[in-house]
């Protein structure tokens, strides 16, 4: 007898999600020092001060339950946002979100539709829960979105589309998003995956659709510009209705209450926010430049990572920089084997992957 025999379908078949490698691990695992990471899209900055206070603050009260309601977040996040507290449902990361609302509206015989080269989460989303994963090709590394109201059937349920994407880095310009949403059905959802939202030239507000879709859903996250991935902090703003069914699905306290501190304090810290703005800017424009002097194209981006074509197998080119201490992201999982994502670091750790890779191209 295999136990995968008795796991529920779906699950038997799914590959687990790689996250990028803890620096840790490859001290330990390579005995290499003096380690940078810029493979899991995290704030370089370190955390903000503000944060860190409130963290300081809220951890004498760690033998409490967090506020399973998270009251005082909800409420930062109405007021800043302009919208009903009502409308705001708390995740463990916005993977927490995620997941919620696949379990909360697709089950066996639903089909979910997300696009090729994707998010990771969605296609292990839905596959757990026994659903139909519909992955449309892309357009450009991007979301395809003529492919994807083509690909609607009377058993579609969600559609997952990430603006900007990861691990590419795509953007899809507002109005075209918005002639999308006039055209699905109103019982088909959309999820509009906003991780990397901070990072925009703000010109439009997806959150103004809101009021004009209430299919829409827009999930947001303080791991990215934030700068508080480690503590997993997330949220899904939708029609009230909605946050009332996720609501009732989701773990009590899915929340902990020093994130709940810390993503408040974050929320207030605009200088934080515009200097993260302003590392990314810099250090995209230091990468770029540097890849196009190296004659190595890649995807334009407007996160906080950029995804270069390394014209080589990037696992190996991958495994390479990890001896030099570099970790970077190999994304062949997502279809793009000959492909590495870089999250955008300060200027001396760009300068120093950009040194490595250099060094282990040039050994070919
Ligand atoms: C990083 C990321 C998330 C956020 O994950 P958290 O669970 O909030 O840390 C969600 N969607 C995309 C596309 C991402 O890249």
């Amino acid at each position: 007898m295999s136990f995968c025999d008795l796991a529920v379908s779906g699950v038997a078949d799914l590959q687990p999600y790689v996250p990028g490698k803890p620096i840790e691990e490859l001290q330990r695992q390579y005995g290499v020092h003096d380690v940078i990471k810029l493979a899991s899209n995290e704030n370089p900055l370190g955390p903000s001060k503000a944060a860190l206070a409130a963290v300081a603050k809220s951890s004498k009260e760690m033998t409490r339950y967090p506020d399973g309601n998270g009251y005082t977040l909800k409420m930062a996040l109405a007021e800043k946002l302009r919208l009903s507290p009502q409308q705001i449902t708390l995740g463990n990361g916005s993977n927490d979100v995620l997941e919620l609302l696949a379990r909360t509206f697709a089950g066996h015989g639903d089909e979910v539709i997300y696009s090729e080269h994707a998010f990771a989460v969605y296609p292990l989303a839905v596959k757990a829960i026994g659903a139909t994963g519909i992955a449309t090709p892309a357009k450009d590394y991007g979301h395809d979105l003529k492919a994807m109201l083509k690909a609607i059937s009377p058993r579609t349920k969600l559609i997952f589309i990430a603006n900007p994407n990861n691990p590419t880095g795509t953007w899809i310009e507002s109005a075209e998003v918005q002639a999308f949403l006039d055209k699905v059905p109103e019982k088909v959802l959309v999820v509009l995956d906003e991780a990397y939202v901070e990072y925009l030239e703000q010109t439009e507000s997806s959150v103004n659709w809101l009021q004009s879709f209430d299919n829409l859903i827009i999930t947001r996250t303080f791991s990215k510009a934030y700068g508080l991935a480690g503590l997993r902090v997330g949220y899904a703003l939708s029609h009230p209705e909605i946050a009332d069914l996720l609501n009732r699905i989701r773990q009590p306290f899915n929340v902990n209450s020093l994130a709940q501190a810390a993503a408040v304090a974050a929320l207030g810290d605009e200088s934080y926010l515009q200097q993260s703005r302003e590392v990314n800017q810099t250090g995209m424009l230091q990468l770029t430049g540097e890849f196009d002097k190296m004659g190595l194209k890649y995807i334009p981006s407007k996160g906080n990572f950029i995804t270069v074509n390394v014209h080589t197998n990037a696992a190996e080119v991958y495994d390479e920089l990890l001896y030099e201490g570099v970790i970077v992201r190999p994304i062949a999982g997502y279809g793009l084997p000959q492909h590495l994502r870089v999250s955008i670091g300060l200027e001396q750790e760009n300068q120093r992957f950009l040194e490595a890779l250099s060094r282990v191209l040039g050994r070919g």
